[in-house]
C-alpha cells in the first residue's frame, strides 16, 4: 500500500511526487499521516451526531485548498498537525468508540487513503464496530474510491460547485464539476440507498453537502438540479449556511455572509426539486462551530 506514495495519484490533481522520499505535492503531506484532533462531534447532521455525537478525525492538509476553507488552519500546504503511526490512528479510531461515538468520521483523508486502510484493519481486528465515514471534498479519484470499497460505510461528499469559473477562482480545480460527479456516483454504488437503525443513526449510504456561497444561488441552482436529475432519492442531501468570510481581500464578492433570502430561495429550490435531507439553522454561522485543532483526542506511540 505504501508504494501508492512512491508517484502519489491518490487526488485528482494526480502529482506523481514520491512523498516516501520526502516529496510533496500541492496538498502538502508527506508519507506519515498528521491529524489536528480526533473527538466526538456534535454539529453533524442528525443521522450522523446522533445523541453522543460523531467520532470524527480532523487529518492535516488537503488536495483542494478553497480560499475560503474554514478549517484552514490544517488544511493548508503548510500545516502539520500531530504525527501518528497507522497503529496510533487505529488506537485514536478504539477510544472513540469507547467514548460513545456513533461511528468514525474521517475528515479529508484522500491523501492518507493506504495509511487510513491500514489503521482499519488493524482497528478492526480489535473489535471496531460502529459505522465508519469518509467525509470528502468530493474532488477524489474513482481509483483511489475503489480501494476503500468494504471499508466505508458511509459517504459525505460536497458538491461545491456547478461552474468551473468558481471551481477555478475558489478551488483552483476548473474541473471540479466533472470530477465530483464521478467520484460521487462511484459512492453511491458502493453505499445504495441510505439505511438506518432503530433509532435513527444513519448505518450505510451517501449524503452530500452542498455549502451556499454568497451571490452564487444560480450554481446552487444548478448543483441541486443536477443532484436530483442524477441521484434522486439514493443520497440525502444536506443545504449549508455557514459560510464565514475571513480575510478575503482578494474575494470581495465573498466576503459576506448569506443572507437569510439567499438561504430561503435555497431551501425552495431544494423542495421544488423533491430531495430529501436537512437544512441549516442560522444559528450555525461564526467561528464557535470550528473546533480546536490542537491535537486532542490522538493516541501517540509511546
Ligand atoms: S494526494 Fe497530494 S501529493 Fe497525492 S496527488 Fe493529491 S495533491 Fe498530489
Amino acid at each position: 500500500m505504501i508504494n501508492l506514495l512512491s508517484q502519489c495519484t491518490l487526488c485528482p490533481r494526480a502529482c506523481g511526487v514520491d512523498r516516501t522520499q520526502g516529496g510533496r505535492g500541492f496538498c502538502g503531506a508527506d508519507d506519515k499521516i498528521h491529524a489536528a484532533r480526533a473527538a466526538l462531534h456534535c454539529w453533524e447532521e442528525p443521522p450522523l451526531s446522533g445523541t453522543q455525537g460523531s467520532g470524527t478525525v480532523f487529518f492535516s492538509h488537503c488536495s483542494l485548498q478553497c480560499v475560503y476553507c474554514q478549517n484552514r488552519t490544517i488544511s493548508r500546504a503548510s500545516a502539520e498537525g500531530v504525527m501518528l503511526s497507522p497503529s496510533a490512528l487505529a488506537h485514536s479510531f478504539l477510544s472513540l468508540q469507547r467514548q460513545g461515538a456513533h461511528n468514525i468520521n474521517l475528515v479529508t483523508g484522500v491523501h492518507y487513503v493506504p495509511q487510513i486502510i491500514e489503521s482499519l484493519s488493524i482497528a478492526k481486528e480489535q473489535g471496531l464496530h460502529i459505522p465508519i465515514l469518509y467525509n470528502s471534498s468530493g474532488y477524489e479519484s474513482v481509483h483511489t474510491l475503489r480501494m476503500l470499497e468494504g471499508w466505508i460505510d458511509i459517504y459525505l461528499p460536497d458538491y461545491k460547485y456547478y461552474s468551473s469559473y468558481y471551481a477555478e477562482r475558489c478551488s483552483n480545480a476548473a474541473d471540479y464539476r466533472e470530477v465530483a460527479v464521478e467520484a460521487i456516483g462511484e459512492m453511491v454504488r458502493q453505499t445504495g440507498r441510505p439505511l438506518y437503525d432503530d433509532n435513527g443513526l444513519m448505518l450505510r449510504g451517501t449524503m452530500i453537502r452542498h455549502l451556499m456561497l454568497p451571490g452564487l444561488g444560480g450554481d446552487t441552482a444548478q448543483v441541486l438540479r443536477d443532484i436530483a436529475t442524477r441521484w434522486g432519492d439514493e443520497v440525502l442531501v444536506s443545504l449549508m449556511r455557514q459560510y464565514t468570510p475571513f480575510d478575503m481581500k482578494h474575494w470581495p464578492e465573498l466576503d459576506r455572509t448569506l443572507t437569510d433570502a439567499e438561504y430561503a430561495d435555497g431551501c425552495s429550490l431544494f423542495s421544488n426539486f423533491g430531495l430529501s435531507g436537512f437544512f441549516q439553522e442560522k444559528g450555525t454561522i461564526g467561528q464557535s462551530f470550528i473546533p480546536a485543532f490542537d491535537g486532542t483526542g490522538l493516541e501517540i506511540d509511546e
